[in-house]
């Protein structure tokens, strides 16, 4: 059957643009502003940007949007290169608002002298007040009607640094009764006595969003300029400054962003819980950035996937978590290596077992590749089992050990618990077993029981830490947090449990450089924190989950 998927918008767009000869090929770009680590919802940004030009031949730039020089920093913009590398994409050139000060401020002269911006001595307030409203026109500043040549002395005198913060804008002249309040003579330029991470002191007046963005874009000659929702609102003046400097006609597309359940995607906020230390760093692995996930063990390939399967639309939504997990266990259902590790140990004596003697078993790293590569798994008399899967008072259809039950020990024998050991308090310790020798899987008869649990030998495992992580917050839909509350009312307390696990001794040994799947439990990557002594597990993601994508 021939796989058909219908085109988003955009690319209906894009090509209803390169068959009308309206473009020769299409470029895009990317424009993080460098305050802060790019999050899941950048990475959907990502993969349009980026998966339109390669779609369509096209080329994306990485442009730093800088022109707020209090925020930002070299930290992001190098974290911000790494990620997108990670994610599998290799932009055209790398450029900065910032490399086009000089230009803007030519444009904004320009303008000056044309009589199209003027300087307003008002305060913040006053301007704010004489805006208006939607319903009630705004008023002419008193410094409106300056000359050029006045207003071009005092941009100079502004650029030059004679005035401190605040004291006079650059405002673009338009319509002050405007419906569009965007167009109430916007500003252009403010000054900001502080150091820039590139210009360094070089200029002490910054040039607004408004005025930069799309002749950023325009420069560049950016064909399809793709942004969020919440910018249709500056696309007319986004058109507006490109008509009126007459410069290379880009066009704005915008489409909704990425909002998933239990988690936020708000750089501030996530900032905030790096610097209240209510997370470990910015690369937590409950953190939904990148360097967070990729920390949790989400690989590039799933976030792609995921990117793919939510599409673009023009209405903003919440999406499920659930459908991001489940991409990630797709993937790594298909590739990552097989290892057994108890978590809560039961012990189990093999009464039968000879005294000293060590099995080693030979077994596949992923069942999907029985020919690929295998590891060595030592049975012996001594062996741990998970607390989970034994029940003195089990139910029927119980299909793990019970007293006087039969399980089977994954890729080894079957064994039969005869007796319960347990402490003074009443908990078990201990289960003494035997096995039966003709249930070897290579050279026994074959024998079924309903039951397979995992297993390791007490006498090799090797302890690891494990990080069981679960969801940031307990609220799913986190725009919806009440007034009378605060979103980090809402952090999950019990979103980190970390236990001490025993691993079989192929563990330590691998060198996926992914996550692997702890059999029947779940998938968990190697941490940065580990040492040879110590490894380190993070939970990526439970092995089953009952959701189903539509
Ligand atoms: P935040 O609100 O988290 O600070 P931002 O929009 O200010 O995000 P930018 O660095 O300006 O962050 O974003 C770079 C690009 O990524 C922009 O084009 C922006 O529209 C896009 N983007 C940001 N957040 C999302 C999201 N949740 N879903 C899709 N795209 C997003
Ligand atoms: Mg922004």
């Amino acid at each position: 059957m021939e796989e058909t998927k219908t085109r988003n918008f955009l690319e209906e767009i894009i090509e209803e643009d390169l068959a009308s000869g309206k473009v020769d090929s299409i470029m895009t770009r990317f424009p993080p502003e460098p305050n802060g680590y790019l999050h899941l919802g950048h990475a959907k940004s990502i993969c349009l940007n980026f998966g339109l030009a390669e779609k369509y031949g096209g080329k994306t730039n990485l442009r730093y949007d800088d022109t707020n020089p209090t925020k930002e920093d070299t930290e992001y913009v190098d974290a911000i290169k790494e990620d997108i590398h990670w994610l599998g994409f290799q932009w055209e050139k790398e450029l900065y608002a910032s490399d086009y000060f000089d230009q803007l401020y030519e444009w904004a002269e320009q303008m000056i002298m044309r009589g199209q911006a003027y300087v307003d001595d008002q305060t913040q307030e006053e301007i704010r007040e004489g805006r208006g409203t939607v319903d009630k026109p705004g008023k002419n500043s008193p410094w409106r009607d300056r000359t050029p040549e006045e207003n071009l002395r005092l941009f100079r005198e502004m650029k030059a640094g004679k005035y401190a913060d605040g004291e006079k804008v650059l405002r673009a002249k338009i319509d002050m009764a405007h419906p569009n309040m965007m167009f109430r003579d916007p500003l252009m330029y403010r000054i900001k006595h502080t150091s820039h991470h590139r210009t360094g002191d070089k200029w002490c007046i910054y040039p607004m969003y408004d005025f930069t963005h799309g002749q950023s874009d325009s420069i560049e000659h950016i064909t399809h300029s793709i942004c969020t929702l919440e910018f249709d609102v500056h696309r007319p003046l986004y058109d507006w400054y490109i008509q009126t400097l007459g410069i290379y006609p880009s066009h704005q597309y915008e489409f909704a962003r990425l909002n998933l359940t239990y988690t936020l995607m708000s750089k501030r906020k996530l900032l905030e819980l790096v610097q209240k230390g209510l997370v470990s760093g910015w690369d937590d692995p409950r953190m939904p950035t990148l360097c967070g996930v990729r920390r949790r063990g989400y690989t590039p390939e799933s976030l792609r996937m995921f990117c793919d399967k939510i599409g673009v639309s023009k209405r903003d939504q919440l999406m499920d978590i659930q459908l991001l997990e489940w991409c990630v266990r797709q993937d790594l259902n298909a590739r990552s290596n097989r290892y057994m590790v108890v978590q809560d140990p039961i012990r189990v004596h093999i009464t039968n077992w000879p005294e000293g003697k060590v099995e080693w078993f030979d077994c596949p790293l992923n069942p999907a590749d029985p020919e690929g590569a295998r590891r060595r798994v030592p049975f012996t008399g001594e062996l741990l089992i998970d607390r989970a899967d034994f029940m003195e008072d089990a139910p029927k259809k119980f299909f793990r050990l019970r007293p006087d039950g039969e399980v089977r020990l994954k890729y080894t024998y079957i064994i039969k618990c005869n007796e319960v050991v347990k402490d003074e308090n009443g908990v078990v310790t201990e289960l003494n077993c035997t096995y039966d020798p003709s249930t070897h899987p290579l050279t026994g008869e074959w024998r079924s029981v309903k039951g397979t649990i995992h297993w390791v030998s007490a006498e090799h495992a090797v302890p690891v830490e494990i990080r069981n992580y679960d969801r940031l917050f307990t609220l799913a839909d986190m725009s919806a947090v009440p007034e009378d509350k605060d979103y980090k009312d809402f952090l999950n307390p019990d979103s980190l449990i970390v236990t001490e696990g025993y691993a079989e001794p192929a563990l330590p040994e691998d060198r996926s450089g992914i996550a692997v799947q702890f059999e029947r439990t779940g998938y968990y990557v190697l941490d940065k924190d580990s040492t040879p002594e110590h490894p380190v597990f993070n939970k990526t993601t439970a092995l089953k989950d009952s959701y189903k994508p539509e």
